[in-house]
């Protein structure tokens, strides 16, 4: 079964989480999970669909301001959490280490981990793409192994959120290359909307998808939940 999941980033407060969640209903064949911003957390697990949190901190607890802890999440309702996003490690400084203390701290406490990995296209079109790649996951795999609750994805920089995506050739060669370093489920990730997602989605590799801005929309992003479970 492929999982969808919604990365709504810095969108949608509690108010409009909650108008989304009602009107969200995916279909049976699909695992379809929503990420919304922390404030928003409550408000979506109310509404009993699978909720992940876009971030977590690998410390339980202490001195470590603006940042949530796995044991708060799982009080809280929620299942899983993102880690490693492009976006985290462009402009939070986020590192290669502190992604894999993310992850391993969110996997032993319970919860599911979707830890990101990419490559910008400067890295693609100079050469550096497997190298950039195969440091990043294997800081994951090193510190996390093949843990049964964790999921990669995989994220070109260049294809988020440009309305570029990955070639299905180019995805399908790239989650080869993830799963031969951590044989985990990949997903791909990067302007996934209901129109290119069957040919992505039914790559070889592909287990699922991270979608940002089709996720917005209940309707897109039922479209999309419906294209996977019919695969
Ligand atoms: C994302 O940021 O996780 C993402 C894939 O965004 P988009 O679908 O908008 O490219």
């Amino acid at each position: 079964m492929k999982l969808i999941a919604g990365n709504w980033k810095m969108f949608k407060g509690p108010g409009e989480t909650r108008a989304f969640c009602e009107a969200f209903d995916p279909p049976a064949g699909v695992e379809a999970v929503l990420c919304p911003p922390f404030v928003s957390l409550p408000a979506a697990v109310e509404s009993g669909h699978t909720i992940f949190a876009q971030n977590v901190h690998w410390a339980d607890d202490g001195a470590f301001t603006g940042e949530v802890s796995a044991p708060m999440l799982l009080e809280l309702g929620v299942t899983g959490a993102i880690v490693g996003h492009s976006e985290r490690r462009q402009y939070f400084g986020e590192t290669d280490e502190t992604v894999a203390r993310r992850t391993v701290a969110g996997l032993e406490a319970g919860l599911r981990v979707i830890a990101c990995v990419a490559e910008s296209l400067e890295e693609r079109e100079s050469g550096q793409m497997d190298l950039v790649l195969r440091l990043q996951v294997e800081a994951i795999a090193e510190a996390a192994g093949p843990h049964e609750q964790l999921l990669i994805a995989y994220e070109p920089v260049w294809a988020i959120g440009s309305g570029l995506t990955a070639t299905p050739e180019q995805a399908r060669e790239v989650h080869a290359f993830i799963k031969s370093l951590l044989d985990v489920p990949v997903l791909y990730g990067g302007s996934v909307k209901p129109e290119n997602a069957e040919e992505l989605l039914s790559q070889e590799g592909v287990d699922g998808a991270l979608v940002g801005g089709a996720s917005l929309d209940v309707e897109s992003f039922t479209a999309l939940c419906r294209i996977a479970a019919d695969l």
